[in-house]
């Protein structure tokens, strides 16, 4: 069987989008082309995320879809969701092959197992690839694996393992790399916060950071998801004090603003060290994205629990919010916790908190209207533009969506994807747009 285009899906966060480049590397390596869509494709490889129950649903209807509208597509299934539920995924007539974990060599296995092996040879696999993203103007560099915390809904560290982090040397010369064709660099993980604990000498996130910044010119590093008790006085400063090179944008998982329900999430932090360091963070920069992931209707989260979480979620200046609400995840410390909360409240707990992450969304646009922004172009539009649409939309270094005045710039010719553009805000705050004017 001939089998020498393959099409790739992502589900979940940007460790996976990583993972899922290197697995496409790969296979590229081996002979296998990619595919821009499943029609093209006699290969399908998904890789899975287990952070909800929902994900594990997301990425079933997936392969059942797949396999009911492309006969003969051969699906892989690779990554979390596939590590813990290797033998349910196995199990579906339509899977080919199931790869529990996000490791390129087993991908390539996979996905050569049972073919014509004229075809393809293996070539590369498992050797250290440096991850390349053609498409899109941010790069994802992934410094760390596995997380050491035992969070006790958490599936994803079950999945993954224990910490593992890169050698700075080897994540510094791939930061070169993609700084020749990327604007910006994404720092990634499962738990960044941990970086270099496992490495010998006194590595850290900030250090590396530090390095970064230092090694690499002409690049601008945000950092992926990280707790906010983890964030040391060194990142700080260098959040203050990069010229916005580290840009100001932070996504610091809360979870919960209840300490009872920290403690039962086995939660390493309190309410009130997570609260210091987010207003301390918050009083060092002129202005701050700010994120968060929280979890509704964890079992046993009262009416109480949920005002706490909801006046911490109020005072704080979060600019935008990820509201989950609560799903048990089988192996996990929590799946067995007693006095669940009914859907009904999750849903209602969830709409408030959803409410007040837009409403604090809306107000940090308005603030900004009238500052400066750096904005990379993400999205320009073939051909003629649409009416009522200024063209090119971007993200700031406070990770705000924007369109461009394009006559501001040069108009459409003078503008391409990844340029960097800095101006000033101007429109509302359902609308943001950079101009050229200062
Ligand atoms: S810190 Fe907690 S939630 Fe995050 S990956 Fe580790 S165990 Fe999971």
């Amino acid at each position: 069987m001939t089998m020498n285009r393959a099409w790739f899906h992502t589900f979940g966060c940007k460790a996976n989008q990583y993972d899922t480049e290197r697995m496409r590397q790969s296979l590229e390596s081996s002979g296998v082309i990619p595919a821009a869509s499943p029609d093209a494709a006699d290969l399908a490889v998904l890789n899975t995320c287990t952070v909800t129950s929902e994900a594990d649903r997301d990425a079933c209807r997936l392969i059942r879809r797949l396999a009911r509208e492309h006969l003969g597509l051969r699906i892989v299934v690779a990554g979390c969701s596939a590590a813990l539920r290797e033998a349910e995924y196995a199990s579906m007539p339509e899977v080919w092959r199931v790869v529990p974990g996000q490791e390129p060599g087993d991908v390539v296995r996979a996905a050569i197992s049972g073919r014509d092996q004229g075809l393809v040879r293996l070539r590369g696999a498992g050797s250290s690839l440096l991850a390349r993203f053609r498409r899109g103007t941010r790069a994802w560099l992934k410094v760390q694996d596995g997380c050491d915390r035992r969070c006790s809904f958490c599936a994803t560290r079950i999945a993954r393992g224990g910490s593992r982090s890169r050698a700075p040397e080897e994540v510094v010369a791939e930061a070169r790399l993609l700084a020749r064709e990327h604007p910006e660099l994404v720092i990634t993980g499962i738990h960044i916060g941990h970086y270099g604990q496992d490495l010998p000498g006194r590595w850290s996130l900030s250090r590396l950071c530090a390095r970064l910044l230092e090694e690499v010119p002409g690049v601008r590093v945000r950092l992926s998801s990280i707790e906010a008790t983890e964030i040391d006085d060194l990142l700080i400063d260098l959040l203050a004090g990069s010229g916005g090179r580290l840009v100001p944008h932070l996504h610091v998982p809360l979870q919960s603003g209840s300490d009872d329900v920290l403690r039962r999430m086995r939660r390493w932090h309190t309410r009130e060290g997570y609260r210091a360091r987010v207003l301390e963070i918050a009083s060092r920069l002129p202005y701050l994205g700010l994120g968060a992931d929280i979890i509704v209707g964890f079992p046993g989260e009262s009416e109480a629990d949920h005002a706490e979480t909801r006046a911490l979620v109020e005072e704080l200046p979060y600019t935008y919010l990820h509201v989950f609400p609560y799903s048990a995840r089988s192996g996990t410390a929590a799946a067995s916790l007693p006095n669940t909360v009914p859907g009904t409240i999750k849903a209602a707990r969830s709409r408030e908190l959803r409410e007040l992450g837009l409403a604090g969304g809306r107000a940090y646009r308005a603030s900004r209207v009238g500052g400066r922004a750096e904005m990379v172009v993400e999205t320009f539009p073939e051909g003629s533009l649409p009416e009522g649409q200024e063209g090119a939309t971007g993200l700031t270094e406070d990770y705000l969506r924007v369109e461009v005045a394009l006559d501001d710039f040069g108009g459409p010719g003078g503008l391409q994807r990844g340029a960097v553009l800095r101006g000033t805000l101007g429109g509302d705050a359902d609308r943001l747009r950079l101009t050229a004017a200062s």
